[in-house]
């Protein structure tokens, strides 16, 4: 069966390099998407609370019949849910749902700039449950430079992953940059940039004429490039399908290599324009969504 490189997060953790999405997958899509992707050999799934789908994760990873410490299960807490107690609590809501009682790795799901303070001590939440044994590690997702450096500056443990917006047309070299001066993973999401398509985008990265050579040159896809390059360029990534042969062609790509004048190329088509909502827009207000119990 393929596997995929395993990476060592700074707190000696290893976690699979590639992993199965599931945000807007379907409760019900969600469950056969996590039992197809094991079945490929999948043993990293990232989820988030805000996803409404955890449930369905845990149900999946159960049917698939893997034993439990074969699996890297990541979720997220979401903002409504930031603050020290909340966050704990929040852990509560979703390993329940997930059917875990350890989380492999827990990531506050963005920074909250206007109430950071908020965020400080949901980040200090994640330091305790980590302390306690009930997280094997921790991290944040959509902190830009200042976000990172504020966090750094006043918590003890530095994150082990920072998940971030990465795939050919935004690139966020310096972010980048900055995770590898301080030990963090940086883990993709839209990594073959789903976020260029499925929000009704004019360039869509998979009809990326770059790409398609270089697919064409290894007899691959364009989405399998992508993911070759997040591999060789030292990410993890989570690419999200619901329909099972693209789950296998997401998880086809240890068996050919790009050369560094590839490499070059797709990093060349960086165009700085983030897909995603602008992490300092993120309020309580305009985000707020309410987390139900496990
Ligand atoms: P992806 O880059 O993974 O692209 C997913 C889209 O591409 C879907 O529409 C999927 O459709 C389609 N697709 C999947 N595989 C292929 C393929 N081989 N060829 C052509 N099309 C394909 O985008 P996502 O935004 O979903 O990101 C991946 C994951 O990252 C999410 O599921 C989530 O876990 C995480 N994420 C985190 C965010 C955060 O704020 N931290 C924000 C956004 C995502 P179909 O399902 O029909 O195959």
């Amino acid at each position: 069966m393929t596997t995929t490189p395993l990476l060592t997060l700074n707190n000696g953790v290893q976690m699979p390099a590639i992993g199965l999405g599931v945000f807007q997958s379907s409760p019900e899509d969600t469950i056969t998407a996590v039992y197809a992707a094991i079945g490929q050999g999948y043993r990293l799934i990232d989820t988030a609370a805000s996803y409404f789908n955890e449930r369905q994760v845990g149900e999946g990873v159960r049917r698939s019949g893997i034993a439990r410490d074969q699996m890297f299960v990541e979720t997220k807490v979401w903002i409504s849910d930031y603050g020290y107690e909340a966050t704990l609590h929040a852990f509560d809501k979703s390993a329940g749902k997930l059917g875990v009682d350890v989380l492999d790795l827990l990531l506050l799901h963005q920074p909250l700039p206007s109430r950071f303070d908020l965020t400080l001590d949901a980040y200090r939440a994640l330091e305790k449950l980590l302390g306690d044994g009930k997280v094997r590690a921790i991290g944040v997702s959509n902190f830009m430079p200042e976000h990172l450096q504020r966090l750094l500056a006043n918590t003890s443990i530095v994150p082990a992953v920072n998940q971030i917006e990465v795939h050919p047309y935004f690139q966020q070299a310096a972010l980048q940059r900055l995770h590898a001066d301080h030990g963090i993973l940086t883990q993709a999401w839209s990594p073959i940039g789903g976020i260029t398509s499925y929000r009704g985008g004019e360039k869509r990265s998979f009809d990326d004429p770059t790409l398609l050579k270089i697919a064409r040159d290894h007899g691959k896809s364009a989405a399998q490039v992508m993911l070759r390059w997040h591999l060789q360029e030292g990410r993890s990534a989570i690419p999200k399908s619901i329909k099972p042969a693209r789950i296998a062609e997401n998880f086809d790509i240890v068996d050919f290599a790009l050369s560094t004048g590839e490499l070059a190329a797709i990093d060349a088509l960086d165009t700085g324009v983030r897909g995603g909502p602008e992490p300092d827009k993120i309020t309580l207000e305009t985000f707020k969504r309410e987390i139900p119990e496990a």
